[in-house]
């Protein structure tokens, strides 16, 4: 059975970012999430509404955030919950304003630990890499929610939520997504890496599962990779535009580290690739994933591989996503699966194009 899970706090993050030399207002915006749920909701699919609502529920987000810290510095947490209020108070921001990084972390030769500026206006591009990841009054809540969401999907398919375990697939509608963020620093987007949460989440039950973390966003998923670089017990499998943001990181020879040499698999793609050319990939990283046999399996789901998206470029239409969904849930039948939501940007398709995905896994 599958279900797919959303919470209305989500659609409070609303900010601006720096594209093309011009700030505009974010192209991650609601309107993406609920072009989703209005198809979803015409269509014969279960969608299920989880309100977070943090401060009723201390215990909640102490799980959320024990579970958050386990890949996510607190320092950093802290800064996400903290700074639009800090930047308020001193005057730097109205009410209605946004915090967006000035200098950002760069290498040096001191051999000095790198420490958080005290200035707060700097402190913002101390825990970002680039300039597409504002903070406005909502963001935290909308951060929050999101997050959650990864976590209770988990939760319903690790058998940890009270309910029938009949659920083998959660899709979580979160947003903002997740895959950019390591950790220590926003970016893409990304403010809490929502897959790596849900690792946490799932080996609160199975310490010593095995996790499979599929990524199909048009781009690489550099902080998921950063986060289990050295994790031999994650196998992370990305399909993504070569050469693409995020730029520094997505290349065929970054492997892991140590114990981990093998699972990291960075299959990059040219831009402009076919169908054809992208379910090559996807059938050897699913291969891959079958063979490593996973307890859990994560998909990072971003529909900016559409052919018109702006921040994506495969030649991908709305009827391949049922074939890639299919011959993805065929491969690895029996796993249970949590989707995450991550990017994509062509608005308008988005509903048919996320209906097409939940049809072809549902066939598969
Ligand atoms: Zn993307």
């Amino acid at each position: 059975m599958l279900v797919i899970l959303w919470d209305p706090d989500t659609l409070l993050h609303q900010t601006v970012e720096l594209l093309g030399s011009k700030l505009i207002p974010a192209l991650e915006s609601p309107e993406r999430l609920e072009a989703i749920l209005k198809a979803l909701r015409s269509s014969k699919y279960e969608l299920r509404t989880i309100e977070f609502a943090s401060p009723q529920d201390d215990r909640r987000i102490t799980r959320l955030l024990e579970f958050t810290s386990a890949t996510h510095s607190p320092d950093y947490l802290q800064h996400l919950r903290d700074i639009f209020q800090t930047w308020l108070d001193a005057g730097l921001i109205k009410q209605d304003g946004h915090v967006l990084p000035e200098c950002f972390v760069y290498p040096t030769t001191t051999g000095k630990p790198l420490r958080p500026p005290k200035d707060p206006f700097a402190r913002a591009g101390y825990y970002a890499f680039d300039m597409s990841s504002g903070i406005m009054s909502d963001s935290y809540k909308a951060i929050v929610a999101s997050a959650n969401l990864a976590s209770e999907g988990t939760d319903m398919l690790a058998g940890f939520a009270n309910l029938p375990n009949d659920i083998d697939t959660a899709v979580a509608l979160c947003r903002p997504p997740g895959h950019h963020c390591d950790g220590q620093r926003a970016g893409g987007y990304c403010y809490i890496n929502n897959a790596a949460l849900a690792v946490s989440t799932w080996r609160s039950g199975h310490p010593e599962a095995k996790v499979g973390i599929l990524d199909i966003d048009f781009h690489h998923g550099n902080g998921t990779q950063e986060i289990f670089y050295a994790d031999p017990r994650v196998l992370y499998v990305s399909i993504h535009g070569e050469d693409e943001f995020p730029y520094y990181t997505g290349a065929a020879d970054e492997t892991g580290n140590g114990d981990a040499e093998g699972t990291n698999i960075n299959l990059p793609l040219k831009v402009g690739s076919s169908i054809e050319e992208y379910l090559e990939k996807l059938d050897y990283g699913q291969q891959k994933l079958v063979d490593f046999n996973p307890d859990f399996l994560i998909i990072s789901l971003g529909f900016d591989t559409f052919h018109s998206d702006p921040l994506g470029h495969f030649q991908i239409h709305t009827e391949d996503y049922e074939i890639i969904s299919r011959t993805t849930r065929h491969a690895l039948k029996g796993i249970p699966t949590l989707v995450l939501l991550e990017g994509g940007y062509v608005i308008d398709q988005l509903g048919a194009n996320m209906l097409s995905f939940l049809k072809g896994w549902n066939s598969g």
